[in-house]
């Protein structure tokens, strides 16, 4: 699920709505994939030099297992004994990643070998004997994750004097999930900033920034709670690099001229990363689009933390009432301070997004129109607050994400909240003067 929404910019004294910049905000929820659960085992067909695959598994395993504690205990050492010798890129390649790895505090950290992923050029090579394979990190941040998450990387292994060496890392990337290979550490050296709970992720060379944003992201935090009824412990990370490939590809969305994209948050799971999930995301990450980590705004943060905090409820929410809910808490927030005001949002809401509103929006209306849709949803979930009161409608919430598996049981719900069919409350929130 891609999400967006339009984006208001700051004036002095008072907001102004930015029609014509069009930044938006995109969450991905269920980004396709199987029902989670350990990643399937390598099978074990006999290698062409009569390497077994379990004796392979096995010793490939134990490399994995000693990289793992290398990065606990901080054995740079021991952590590139197995990394190809006559590679001096790879090997500092390696190197970073120790270094950036070291800084995120792991509390659990396993890496295994999972789906062998052939990959013929890596044979011409390294030889017959070389090897890639799909692995899987599966790790836990202290003070972060609730409970363990899983990501997949794609290394290649080769047979040299007689014991298996790391020889690439990216010979099978296109097989891999979508933040596969693409997390915070991945890249160039970061420097990790922890503020309390909040956690943030720059580039080593822009420290003072990764200050500054962890200032405002407690902030933010500070909103979501006051805003958003139901419990979050606030642990949230934000990842704030240069570099535009960081657990995310695309950096614009929507139809025609397409949308930018401000910020994203990236939900994490327990179990393979590929396929469509049936499972409950673990939590999120938020990644923030290059280009405007530099001039970032605390509403922005308060409408991807409020995804943060309401994701492991479930996935089933509606978009409407997830982005509804998002901007709901950013424009709270931004009322909070008695010198700002979204009026002129609410009026352009009221004057040009709802007169023509026939369904609360869907993913066709968000995907045509952001703007538009991201003022709908808002001004639903508005009047679902007055209607039902903040916690009434986190209720709702909470109920849709858990139960909304059907048109029919969506109707109940709502039914059962508002006393309303999806029809009458189209109509009540158009009617609604705010
Ligand atoms: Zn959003």
């Amino acid at each position: 699920m891609r999400m967006q929404r339009g984006r208001l910019l700051a004036g002095a004294a008072a907001l102004v709505l930015a029609s014509t910049t069009g930044i938006v905000v995109a969450a991905r929820l269920d980004h396709g994939s199987a029902p989670g659960g350990t990643a399937a085992a390598s099978k074990a067909t006999a290698g062409s030099q009569g390497i077994s695959g379990n004796a392979r598994k096995a010793a490939l395993d134990a490399i994995l297992a000693q990289r793992a504690t290398a990065v606990l205990k901080g054995d740079p050492k021991k952590f590139l004994a197995s990394v190809d010798p006559k590679q001096p890129k790879l090997v500092a390649e390696q190197r970073v990643l120790f270094g950036n790895l070291r800084q995120f505090q792991f509390s659990t950290l396993r890496y295994f070998v999972a789906d062998e992923r052939s990959a013929p050029q890596m044979e011409e090579k390294y030889g017959k004997n070389a090897f890639s394979t799909r692995v899987m990190m599966r790790y836990q941040l202290a003070g972060l994750d609730p409970k363990q998450v899983q990501t997949d990387l794609g290394y290649t292994f080769a047979v040299r004097d007689g014991r298996w060496i790391l020889v690439a890392d990216d010979a099978i990337e296109e097989t891999l999930s979508d933040d596969g290979h693409r997390q915070a550490w991945d890249f160039q050296p970061v420097t990790v900033i922890r503020r309390g709970k909040v956690v943030v992720v720059v580039d080593k060379t822009e420290a003072a920034l990764g200050k500054k944003i962890a200032g405002v992201s407690q902030t933010a935090v500070s909103a979501v709670r006051r805003h958003w009824p139901r419990p979050w412990d606030g642990a949230v990370m934000v990842v704030a690099m240069s570099d535009p490939h960081v657990m995310s590809l695309l950096w614009t969305t929507g139809t025609g001229t397409g949308w930018t994209i401000a910020a994203k948050a990236v939900t994490l799971y327990d179990g393979e990363p590929l396929g469509v999930k049936a499972v409950v995301p673990v939590g999120s990450r938020i990644v923030i689009n290059p280009a405007v980590r530099k001039d970032l705004d605390e509403d922005l943060l308060v409408h991807e933390m409020t995804h943060v905090a309401t994701v492991p409820i479930g996935v089933r929410t509606p978009i409407w009432l997830v982005e509804g809910v998002a901007e709901y808490v950013r424009c709270r927030s931004i009322e909070d301070d008695p010198h700002w005001t979204v009026d002129p949002y609410r009026k352009t809401v009221k004057a040009k997004y709802l007169p023509s509103m026939k369904v609360l929006p869907g993913e066709p209306e968000f995907d045509a129109n952001g703007d538009r849709s991201y003022g709908q949803a808002w001004w639903a979930t508005e009047y679902l607050v007055s209607a039902e009161g903040v916690k009434g409608m986190a209720s709702l919430y909470t109920e849709l994400a858990l139960r909304s598996t059907s048109p029919a049981s969506y109707a109940a719900i709502i039914k059962k909240h508002t006393s309303k069919t999806p029809a009458e409350l189209v109509a009540a929130v158009k009617k609604f003067k705010g």
